[in-house]
């Protein structure tokens, strides 16, 4: 996790985990992407993917096995989970599965510095394996997000057969979709049945 991050730009450190979360939850859990059907992934493949997302939040994240890649997969499902809740607007739901997450995955802040760099907060207890830093880190920052202590949103695409999440850090905060693909499919089914209506 972002290890050599400075304490002090909580916001990016936010942003980077949030990033993660959705790299997570979109690699390794869904059933469809951008209309098409997404099968699961299993033993190498679930491997490469693990690794693949956690790279995102930075080196040094330690070697994903099997048996880390599928606890990271069920680490994402309860983000999904989670997600899932607060695009239905299901507050309270969201932030119970939020405060089990956070529960088990013992997430608790301490201050920690690599050498002689700054003194920066961590969420997970030093004793904390691979997953588990992921976990609670994953846990406070999506908490951090819906407690509105930092304006990001993490939402889920809106499009039919899509089961994307994606994050919003736009101020305005109306994205929709997981990307320009199905942003495109939506408009082009709207005109589809416009023309449709309109015709003969
Ligand atoms: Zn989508």
């Amino acid at each position: 996790m972002p290890d050599g991050q400075d304490g002090a730009k909580l916001d990016g450190h936010h942003a980077t985990y949030l990033e993660t979360a959705v790299a997570l939850i979109n690699t390794l859990t869904g059933e469809h992407v951008h209309g098409r059907p997404k099968p699961p992934l299993g033993g190498h493949d679930l491997v490469r993917a693990a690794a693949a997302a956690l790279a995102r939040a930075g080196p040094g994240n330690g070697r994903v096995d099997l048996l880390a890649a599928e606890r990271l997969r069920d680490v994402a499902s309860r983000l999904r989970e989670i997600i899932v809740a607060l695009s239905r607007n299901e507050h309270d739901d969201a932030a119970g599965l939020l405060n089990r997450m956070l529960a088990d995955s013992r997430a608790r802040p301490y201050l920690h510095r690599h050498g002689d760099r700054s003194w920066h907060l961590r969420f997970h207890s030093p004793e904390a394996d691979l997953v588990q830093r992921c976990a609670a880190g994953l846990a406070v920052s999506v908490a951090a997000a819906l407690g509105e202590h930092i304006p990001h949103r993490v939402g889920l695409c809106a499009a039919p057969r899509c089961d994307q999440v994606y994050l919003d850090a736009s101020q305005a905060q109306i994205k929709r979709f997981c990307g320009l693909a199905c942003q495109n499919r939506v408009k082009a089914a709207a005109y589809r049945a416009r023309v449709r209506r309109s015709g003969p």
